[in-house]
């Protein structure tokens, strides 16, 4: 039986991406992934995407094709996908984080260390670095 999938890829944003754009990005990642099961974290920073999607093979693969699709952002790159025993942003069907507005001591001093608090580059980043990061942002929002 296959087990929970889980992907991250970045991307960078078509053009200067307003916030309200980015809010609606979200909504509709939220109302999707509800409705497919799909949990993840979705990070934006000087015109950069890093997602990670969560859930059943079959919907996170259809989920990230369709995003692929999507002319709000170019150059979607996978960075790593693998089968994981429990997902480990299950608490959120998208939490959207702008790195700017990133709360918490811990995630502010680690992208200072990876030298991205001014110019988020997921693109070029490991998917081991991209996985800390996203870990730090998620325990810096686990209580929200
Ligand atoms: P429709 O809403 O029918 O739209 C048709 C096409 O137009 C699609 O290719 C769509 O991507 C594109 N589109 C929609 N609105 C706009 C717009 N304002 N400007 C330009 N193109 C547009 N969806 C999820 O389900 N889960 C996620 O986690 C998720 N994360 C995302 C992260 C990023 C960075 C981006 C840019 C998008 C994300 N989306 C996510 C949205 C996704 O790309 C689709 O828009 C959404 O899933 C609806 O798909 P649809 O086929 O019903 O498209």
């Amino acid at each position: 039986m296959v087990g929970t999938t889980q992907l991250v890829y970045a991307s960078r944003a078509r053009s200067a991406v307003s916030l309200s754009e980015l809010q609606q990005i979200n909504a509709t990642a939220v109302e999707r992934n509800t409705a497919n099961g799909i949990t993840g974290m979705l990070l934006y920073g000087a015109g950069s995407f890093l997602q990670v999607l969560e859930g059943d093979r079959a919907n996170v693969n259809r989920t990230y094709h369709r995003i692929c699709q999507d002319a709000r952002h170019v150059d979607p790159t996978l960075l790593f996908v693998a089968e994981i025993r429990e997902r480990e942003f299950s608490r959120w069907a998208m939490r959207f984080t702008m790195l700017d507005q990133a709360c918490g001591a811990e995630t502010k001093a680690l992208l200072a260390k990876l030298g991205e608090h001014a110019n988020f580059t997921p693109l070029e980043l490991s998917a081991s670095t991209a996985f800390v990061l996203l870990r730090a942002v998620a325990r810096a929002h686990a209580n929200q």
